[in-house]
């Protein structure tokens, strides 16, 4: 069985707490590496070893910086493939969907060539009688960022693009369900040109997480994963003075209003809601049909296009719809969840319980589940099932589709799909969500836009990528200067004689 390794002062090194996590093939269900899990000398001796690196990095011109970052884009393609099939591999999503994991990543480091630009302070001429003012950003130091299996190859570009761009040195503590494509980003970076020590990828779970949060070099720490995580993370990293930012859970609603091209709904639902298996934290889990009639229409629509799903592992060819969950427990919380909606009285009109498939009897996959008649006091409404399970909730109005979606804890994403400009435009300027989609069923900001949730979807007040990200990483200098006068008043104009 294969032993992952962290990434150290540009090379892999074995773990030395005597600690693994398994690392699943989960089409298969087989264990098919472990990953090491750092104790706290492991992650303070990390941590050190990248603040002595910082300091030459931190002053290399941002430039050069953003060379670096074009060299690293230019890698991620020639390497899209083998990092795809890696991804697939632990994560279980189709190929296609992981290519797009690592592009969506890849798009971000793009965004940080631009860090020459994005790194121009402020200036003011003359602010008072021969007074300038200015501001520079400067970087933290050293920051960290903990990101969840979901997406593997793109969270962990999200933070570490634009942290290094900034002239950060970066502590990856990546997913111990997904850990062998972080690995090969750091080779990546090491390979574009980044010096040693500036990127360290320590693996671990919630030991190596407290190391973090409890080191004093760290300045600053980013999140993403799930939301309970979200807050014990921010609350710790605040009481213990970093910048903190953390992204968490979802219960993402897609209205569907009764003008809407019913056609290009489902479709938008059946992507938006059974894509990646539903670990998407930006996935469509709850229709909102507006009145019954677009409700009956809706289901109508989308039971046949949820029938004919091709679920299967990545290696059966690019026509599959979607692989496997990430573990077996995510599959067993799965069915609890569906069995707490049918007890609770949903009708459960796509019935995936007793999915299973040929020669892969202990992978971990969920057949697709719709149900229909779902109330907002239901465990399947409230809680983020995270899995090809999609709810329906009935609205009688347009208020009432809207209020469910504001009511709801959760606040990253949202959607609308209708003809009428007039509710689409209501809707972006009332809802109190982060990211809304109109007639767009997954709204992810590009990277020069910024990505971040409302409510207990975000915790914090910069969001991810975009400019947002270089005022995380970097803090700003202002500087009043005033100089004395200079040879200019009281010069010797007179050709003088030596004494
Ligand atoms: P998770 O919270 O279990 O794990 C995320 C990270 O936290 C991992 O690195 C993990 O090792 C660490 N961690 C886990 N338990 C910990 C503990 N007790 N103390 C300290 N650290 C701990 O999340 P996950 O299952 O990997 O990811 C899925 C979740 O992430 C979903 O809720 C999803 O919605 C969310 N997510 C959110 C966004 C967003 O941008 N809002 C994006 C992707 C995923």
């Amino acid at each position: 069985m294969q032993e992952l390794s962290h990434f150290i002062n540009g090379a892999r090194v074995p773990g030395t707490s005597g600690r693994f996590a398994d690392v699943f093939n989960p089409a298969t269900g087989e264990v098919q590496a472990r990953v090491p899990l750092a104790g706290r000398d492991e992650m303070d001796s990390a941590i050190a070893a990248a603040a002595e690196a910082q300091v030459k990095w931190g002053a290399t011109n941002p430039q050069r910086r953003a060379r670096v970052m074009m060299n690293v884009v230019a890698l991620l393609n020639r390497d899209m493939d083998k990092l795809a099939e890696a991804l697939s591999r632990e994560h279980g999503k189709t190929l296609p969907d992981a290519k797009g994991d690592v592009q969506r990543g890849l798009e971000v480091i793009e965004f940080c060539i631009g860090a020459p630009h994005l790194l121009k302070g402020e200036y003011t001429d003359g602010a008072g009688p021969g007074i300038d003012m200015y501001s520079m950003r400067q970087a933290l130091g050293v920051v960290a960022g903990i990101t969840p299996f979901n997406f593997p190859a793109m969270i962990p570009l999200w933070k570490m693009g634009p942290a290094l761009a900034c002239g950060n040195a970066f502590i990856l503590k990546p997913s111990e369900r997904a850990p062998s494509v972080p690995l090969m980003l750091a080779e990546i970076f090491k390979e574009a040109g980044l010096p040693d020590g500036v990127l360290q990828v320590v693996n671990g779970d919630k030991d190596a997480v407290d190391s973090i949060l409890e080191n004093e070099t760290v300045q600053a720490v980013g999140f993403v994963g799930s939301t309970p995580i979200a807050q014990y993370i921010y609350a710790k990293g605040c009481e213990n003075g970093k910048r903190v930012q953390c992204f968490g859970g979802a219960k993402n609603h897609m209205i569907v209003m009764p003008d809407a091209d019913m056609d290009q709904a489902a479709n938008a639902l059946v992507g938006a809601g059974y894509g990646a298996a539903g670990e998407r934290c930006m996935a469509i889990s709850v229709a909102v049909p507006v009145g019954e009639e677009t409700a009956d229409r809706l289901i109508e629509a989308l039971v046949p296009r949820i029938e004919k799903l091709k679920v299967g592992p990545y290696t059966a060819g690019d026509d599959i719809d979607y692989g496997p969950v990430v573990t077996a427990a995510a599959k067993q919380n799965i069915h609890r969840l569906v069995q707490s909606g049918i007890d609770a009285g949903a009708e459960l009109v796509v019935d995936g319980r007793d999915f299973s498939l040929q020669g892969y009897e202990d992978g971990f996959f969920v057949g697709p589940h719709l149900f229909d008649r779902v109330t907002p006091d239901m465990e399947i409404y409230r809680k983020e099932i995270f899995g090809p399970v999609l709810s329906t909730v009935r609205a009688g109005s347009y208020e009432e589709a809207l209020g469910l979606a504001m009511d709801h804890e959760y606040g990253n994403g949202t959607a609308i799909f209708t003809r009428d400009g007039d509710a689409a435009r209501d809707f972006a300027s009332r809802i109190n969500i982060g990211m809304v989609g109109i007639n767009v069923p997954i709204p992810v900001p590009l990277a020069y836009h910024t990505f971040g949730g409302w409510k207990k979807s975000g915790f914090g007040d910069l969001n991810q990528h975009g400019p947002d990200s270089f005022r995380f990483y970097t803090r700003t200098k202002t500087v009043t200067a005033r100089w004395p006068s200079g040879i200019k008043d009281g010069g010797e104009f007179n050709f003088k004689a030596m004494d």
